[in-house]
């Protein structure tokens, strides 16, 4: 008997209770909670493929829902953790798989749940390795600023790999190469953070109820930077600066922190056109970028 079964008896009989005290427990998507189920083996296929799991990994998964997801992991992977929000889906989760000793589901919010504590005591699902999940997509940012932190305050535990169904436009804006209308703020912040591939596009068919969007399955490749930028916060900061409006150069955007004359030298340092807009400029030189200005204040 697992650690699983085990802790799953007290979730059991708590959620018992529960149900007890409502009359539908039915599991009718809630909107909520952003629920669109999986419905498409080409997609699950797709997401298990970008994977690449083995015997030895230990998976995260954010919101299992209905279970489609979770029960094409189980057989690949020595231990998976679940965490979802939905008491109901959760008791159900507890019927049809709670017999499995690589399993164990955390009922609650992963955007506040302290994953650390609450596996404190679950040595088979510990410092899980990698993420696969189809997350809610109202929560999308939230769960990957989660996952990898912020330039200025990356996570502390790093994945190997994490494999998401998200929306399409987010997807894209992922894996945005400088000079396309998707490239942004996003783009430069997560990318500094995790190497990003875009692994196919899904259609909002692929789902019931279906979404308005469609969807994308990408996969993040955290990574630790050789040479990473000196000043993290300032990096953040004209960022943000420099896409406060999007069509404006850089040089007017930055008007109130660098004079314009001693942009234009910096910029020419950097092959940069002095005309240059934040969407024209890479990763490597936005940190270039905030060295030199660093060095000059
Ligand atoms: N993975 C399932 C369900 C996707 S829908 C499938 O592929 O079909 C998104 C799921 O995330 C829902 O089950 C929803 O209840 C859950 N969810 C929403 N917000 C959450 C949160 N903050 N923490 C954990 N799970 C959440």
């Amino acid at each position: 008997m697992g650690n699983f079964t085990k802790s799953n008896r007290g979730l059991r009989s708590s959620m018992l209770k529960q149900q007890n005290k409502r009359k539908d427990t039915s599991v009718r998507p809630r909107k909520q909670f952003a629920q669109h189920w999986l419905r498409s083996e080409k997609v699950l296929e797709e997401i298990i493929t970008a994977a690449e799991l083995t015997k030895s990994d230990r998976v995260l998964e954010i919101g299992p829902g209905t279970g489609i997801l979770t029960r094409r992991l189980l057989p690949e992977v020595e231990s998976l953790v679940s965490i979802e929000i939905d008491r109901d889906l959760c008791k159900n989760l507890v019927k049809s798989l709670g017999d499995k000793d690589n399993f164990l589901l955390l009922q609650g919010d992963f955007l506040t749940l302290d994953l650390e504590h609450n596996l404190s005591s679950f040595s088979q699902f510990q410092q899980p390795n990698k993420v696969v999940a189809n997350i809610p997509y109202n929560i999308t940012g939230a769960i990957i600023e989660k996952l990898l932190g912020t330039i200025s305050q990356p996570a502390k535990t790093s994945y190997e790999s994490i494999v998401l169904l998200i929306q399409k436009e987010v997807g894209e804006r992922l894996t945005a190469t400088p000079n396309c209308k998707a490239y942004g703020a996003l783009s430069i912040k997560v990318q500094y953070l995790a190497d990003c591939q875009w692994i196919c596009q899904v259609p909002a068919k692929a789902f019931y109820p279906k979404p308005k969007v469609d969807s994308a399955v990408v996969k993040l490749i955290p990574k630790i930077r050789e040479t990473p930028v000196q000043d993290p916060q300032l990096l953040e900061n004209l960022i943000k600066l420099g896409f406060s409006s999007r069509r404006k150069m850089l040089r007017n955007n930055f008007k109130s922190i660098i004079e314009t004359d001693r942009l234009t030298e910096i910029l020419k340092k950097l092959n940069l056109n002095p005309q240059c807009r934040a969407e024209n400029i890479s990763l490597d030189n936005w940190i270039q970028l905030a060295n030199l200005l660093r060095e000059e204040s």
